[in-house]
């Protein structure tokens, strides 16, 4: 059986308490878990707050934290097979995806490497004459990182990239369901010279670490992501601290085809969007919205493609379709879907049971046509579960798009360009897919509305999210100030 450690302070270390962590392709326990309880919390945070206050870090240019990210980059690609094998190992995702995404969040490292030196203050036009001020940027402090376990490499660098090019310090704490990726990432950290305590990595439950960590007095910013139940925790322990929160959460999100839009292009691009990963994606486009005209035809394509997926082990580099990462989420999508059916939903294809071991759920497609209140429609079930509704016009698919407590992303597959801006204009969504879909960038922001949370993460604007102004005045007259009972 596999180890793994904490992080805290530069140095590996046990744990308070370990745990098993399970293979979901098997559900058989692989790896011992090092546990992060109030002690291990509190030195984390203390450790991130004593670094961020040290020469070795404070002292540091910011092209010189450029430098640090870059040698990141260059130290996760070099490790990347070794992290995508532990990866598919403790959270089931196939070993192609894990690959292609760790070589590309390298990218990422890089991107915010290239902003560190390029946050700048400014000088103000100040309105008195013997006076000059500026605006100082300051990183904001300690910042506790907190994600889930999918594609928790990725989640963790839109958070530490832009966090250490500001100068912030870091406690990232790992999901309790698949830790194994973020404790092997310490490794990485250690290696590319970080000073100690400008990262740490801790894993743990939700009340003896999640809580003790977002609500700990020395943490300045809490960068969560995860379902919204959770962020309201977050919110109400940052009540305690006071921190600044951004908040990436979940999504049911639309995917809206138009009848004169690219079918196979379109059916691929569903098939990206709700059974790559095995669903298990914020932006998954779990809800189909179809033009009433072209609705038969393209369920029977899409249909075709789904029941033509390659389910099996996900270490296989031929699979595309591999297990759900935790039995609990298995048993809630199998009741979702049961009572979805019961409200009329009718099943077009899968929620049938797989023969494999483990948490394997198959790529199933639900029509709800006539019944607008399928608990599927509403419910984010984080799985391979398909919800279609049909629309006579722009204007319904506008409004079923829109009829939702999410907005986080938007597909949108029509070959008719005014009509691609006018329904762009209009979607709650805080990322739009225009004739494409689960295409991501460093360059680009991301977030969403409502239940799905607030800030943006991606992007130049994300690096200033980790920072703050500091305003000086000096004044530059020669002549005593005179009357002090005045305001200036
Ligand atoms: P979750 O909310 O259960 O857990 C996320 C993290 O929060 C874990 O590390 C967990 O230990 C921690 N946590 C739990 N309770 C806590 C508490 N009281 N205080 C502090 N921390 C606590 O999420 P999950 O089920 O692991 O992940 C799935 C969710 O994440 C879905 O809703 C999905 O859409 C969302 N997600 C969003 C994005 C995005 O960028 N918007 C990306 C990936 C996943």
């Amino acid at each position: 059986m596999e180890t793994f450690k904490l992080y805290i302070d530069g140095r590996f270390e046990a744990g308070a308490a370990r745990f098993l962590s399970r293979n979901p392709a098997t559900g058989e326990p692989w790896a011992e878990m090092p546990e992060a309880r109030g002690d291990e919390v509190n030195r984390a945070v203390m450790a991130a707050q004593r670094a961020f206050n040290d020469p070795a870090w404070r002292g540091l240019t910011a092209g010189g934290r450029g430098k640090l990210l870059l040698r990141l980059a260059d130290l996760l690609e070099a490790n990347a097979d070794e992290l995508a094998r532990l990866e598919t190992l403790d959270t089931g995702k196939i070993i192609r995806e894990t690959r292609a995404q760790i070589a590309y969040i390298a990218e990422y490292y890089r991107y915010y490497a290239g902003l560190a030196d390029k946050i700048e203050g400014r000088v103000l036009a100040i309105d008195k004459p013997d006076m000059e001020s500026w605006i100082r940027r300051e990183p904001v402090g300690v910042v506790a990182a907190i994600v889930p376990w999918n594609s928790q490499l990725f989640l963790s660098a839109v958070k530490l990239g832009p966090a250490l090019a500001a100068g912030c310090t870091v406690v990232l704490k790992a999901s309790e369901e698949a830790p194994a990726p973020l404790l092997a990432f310490a490794r990485v950290i250690d290696q590319a010279g970080f000073p100690p305590g400008v990262v740490n990595v801790i894993t743990g439950f939700a009340a003896e670490c999640g809580a003790l960590l977002s609500a700990h007095p020395a943490v300045d910013h809490i960068a969560f992501t995860g379902g919204p139940e959770t962020a309201r925790h977050i919110v109400r322990n940052s009540a305690e601290n006071l921190a600044r929160t951004s908040l990436e959460l979940g999504g049911k999100s639309p995917f809206i085809v138009f009848d004169d839009a690219n079918l196979e292009s379109a059916a691929n691009a569903q098939v990206a969007g709700i059974f790559a990963a095995s669903g298990q994606s914020c932006v998954a486009g779990s809800r189909l919205l179809v033009a009433d005209s072209i609705k038969e035809r393209f369920l029977a394509l899409l249909t075709r493609k789904a029941e033509a997926i390659r389910i099996g082990a996900p270490e296989d580099p031929e699979t595309q379709f591999g297990p759900l990462c935790t039995a609990r989420q298995k048993q809630r999508i199998e009741e979702v879907v049961g009572k979805s059916l019961e409200q009329g939903a009718r099943l077009v294809t899968g929620h049938y049971a797989l023969e494999q071991g483990g948490h394997y759920y198959p790529p199933t497609i639900l029509d709800c046509d006539g019944h607008p209140d399928a608990a599927c429609l509403r419910t984010e079930l984080f799985g391979p579960v398909l919800s279609v509704q049909s629309f006579r016009d722009e204007a319904e698919a506008i409004r079923l798009a829109n009829d939702s407590a999410y907005g986080l992303a938007a597909g949108v597959f029509t070959r008719d360009l005014a009509r691609a801006h006018r329904v762009t204009g209009v979607l709650r969504a805080g990322v739009v897919w225009l004739n494409t879909y689960r295409a991501i960038s460093p360059m680009a922001p991301f977030g969403g509305y409502g239940e799905s949370g607030s800030g943006r993460e991606g992007g130049i604007s994300a690096a200033l999210e980790y920072t703050t102004t500091r305003t000086v005045w000096l004044r530059t007259s020669d002549e005593p100030i005179d009357d002090p009972f005045v305001m200036r």
